[in-house]
């Protein structure tokens, strides 16, 4: 690549375009919201109960005072500030407070074990952690184990000061009281650091992904395409999907970009909390895991209620079950947009968007492709590699190793001791796959998940995602068990509905002819408790951890 100043060997010095040099920077986007859609509401569903309205303009203020007072403690450009909160308003003004002024705004996932908090916050460098009521009384407990933490800022006012908080306790109403809404933002580089967020560690310790400025503004101008989140000034958007997973996948950029309504659960996000925000504030579009929407058509079918206004759900983090699309679709006419992404790749990578051909189809027939990961937007790009380095075909059945490259995806690791990308620029995503003729992505599996059965393999994720759709059964699992004669072989975890009763055999017939029969699981298991990880995904290594001495019939 020919650099600035340099010249091309034998060529032309580079010509630069003669365009304004304006950097990237996601203060940028608050301002615009201030100022052109100052008055669109921000609705959330407080720590202390009442639910709580404010606009982008007074959001905007707020955070300008919180740059203030960040200043005032001794906070500089490239510090890392740490956040432990649900999504609120105010962990909104925090954000734009700690990235406006340049410094790195740490999101620190609550669901973690409380030791593995501390190791990432001491890890990360955290000065000072933002958190709500909620978790004052873990994180006070336990702040010897983070040394780098001088201060905690409770996102509350001083009627509600822990009794016993030492001077290291701040309220944030006392913080920002009285401080000019007038801060200085932006004049630096995009390249500069915005926010850190560490994987969740179901894959080895966790990593922290360090996104600047401009991958975050990039990611926000690429999930607003029309084909991607495609948010609108009009919508009012529901985001279930916390800010501590991968940047609330951008909606905390995208909806100030845009002028949209944000509307914030809060900590609740059982089913009637969220219908209750859903038809009080009008929700146009929403975004959670898989989860969450199960938890809610489950309220809504034991309530006798019903979704009004909704038009699109986006659900990832993990793969989306076919009975929650068809849900949607006929009972409340909502579309459900299928997206895959990974906190390396800030989250969004693919999405599956229907294109013109599909759009013909009845939707009998899109669901399939529904069902899959779907495309890349511009500026991402994927492929699929052998474990030799090869690249593998577009036909939709050969699995691979599922690449990732573009300014939206992670380089190297917080502190990481070398790059994690291929020599041609591409990461490991951990996860294998195929990709369709069609261009359609799906996940397969988690590589250490993925069953190695006769020299091939067996998809966990596609078993489970069928078994699931059993009338009785609420969640599934699949994991493989050692097997002399084929070296793996499928187990089926089975946690049935409240009050449910089912057979092994029950469950064997649902899938046959739905699977290839040599991915027949070897026994169906009952459980009481398929444990879901710190980002509401099934926890393998936990069930392997539980299950994994189980004996197969068929040993
Ligand atoms: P962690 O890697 O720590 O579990 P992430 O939230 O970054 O945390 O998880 C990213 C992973 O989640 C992906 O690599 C993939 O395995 C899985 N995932 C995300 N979206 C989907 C999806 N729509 N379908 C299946 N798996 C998904």
């Amino acid at each position: 690549m020919v650099k600035l100043g340099e010249t091309e060997e034998g060529g032309e010095a580079l010509m630069l375009g003669l365009m304004q040099d304006f950097p990237l920077t996601v203060d940028k986007i608050l301002d615009h919201a201030a100022r052109w859609h100052g008055d669109r509401e921000i609705i959330s569903r407080s720590v202390e109960g009442p639910i709580v309205r404010t606009n982008w303009r007074t959001i905007h203020g707020r955070a300008k005072q919180v740059t203030h007072a960040l200043q005032t403690l001794g906070v500089r450009l490239g510090d890392r500030v740490g956040t432990l909160a649900w999504n609120t308003a105010n962990h909104i003004e925090v954000w734009y407070g700690i990235m406006g002024m340049g410094a790195v705004c740490h999101t620190l996932n609550p669901r973690l074990h409380p030791d593995q908090i501390l190791w990432i916050a001491d890890h990360a460098g955290d000065k000072i952690i933002f958190t709500d009521l909620t978790f004052a009384p873990m994180l006070l407990a336990n702040l010897h184990k983070a040394p780098s933490v001088e201060k905690v800022v409770i996102l509350s006012d001083e009627a509600h000061r822990p009794e016993g908080a030492g001077e290291n306790v701040i309220m944030y109403e006392t913080l920002i009281a009285g401080l000019p809404t007038d801060a200085v933002w932006g004049g630096f580089s995009e390249l500069t650091a915005c926010g850190l967020c560490y994987t969740s560690g179901t894959t080895g310790d966790p990593k922290g992904v360090l996104y600047s400025h401009r991958s975050n503004f990039l990611h926000t101008l690429i999930t607003l395409q029309t084909d991607v989140i495609g948010l609108s000034q009009r919508d009012s958007v529901l985001v279930v999907v916390p800010m501590f997973h991968a940047n609330a996948w951008g909606l905390a950029f995208s909806a100030p970009a845009v002028g949209a309504k944000l509307v914030l659960p809060g900590p609740r996000m059982d089913g009637a909390a969220i219908h209750e925000l859903m038809t009080c504030e009008k929700v146009t579009l929403s975004a959670a895991v898989p989860t969450v929407w199960q938890m809610l058509l489950q309220h809504l079918d034991a309530a006798g209620e019903t979704i009004t206004g909704l038009k699109r759900v986006v659900i990832g983090g993990s793969a989306v079950p076919e009975a929650i699309v068809r849900s949607f679709k006929a009972r409340f006419g909502v579309d459900v947009v299928h997206a895959w992404g990974m906190t390396e790749t800030s989250p969004l990578g693919t999405i599956a968007a229907m294109t013109a051909d599909l759009e013909e189809l009845p939707f009998d027939d899109q669901i399939p492709y529904r069902l899959k990961q779907g495309r890349p937007p511009v500026g991402v790009d994927i492929r699929l590699l052998d474990d030799e380095g090869k690249t593998l075909p577009h036909d939709g059945a050969t699995f691979g190793r599922l690449m990732v490259k573009g300014p939206i995806v992670v380089k190297s690791y917080f502190k990481g001791k070398a790059d994690v990308i291929d020599q041609e620029g591409y990461f490991d995503t951990g996860d294998v796959a195929t990709i369709d003729q069609a261009g359609f992505m799906q996940i397969t599996d988690r590589a250490k998940d993925v069953i190695k059965s006769g020299g091939e393999w067996i998809s966990s994720i596609e078993i489970e995602n069928i078994a699931a759709g059993h009338p009785k059964a609420e969640l599934a699992a699949v994991i493989g068990l050692p097997h002399p004669k084929w070296d793996e072989r499928p187990l089926l975890l089975v946690k049935l509905k409240a009050g449910q009763t089912a057979t092994k055999q029950d469950l064997l017939s649902f899938l046959e002819g739905k699977i290839a029969k040599w991915w027949t699981p070897d026994d169906v298991l009952f459980v009481d408790d398929i444990p879901l990880g710190a980002t509401g995904k099934i926890d393998k290594k936990l069930l392997r951890a539980r299950h994994g001495d189980h004996k197969l019939p068929t040993l």
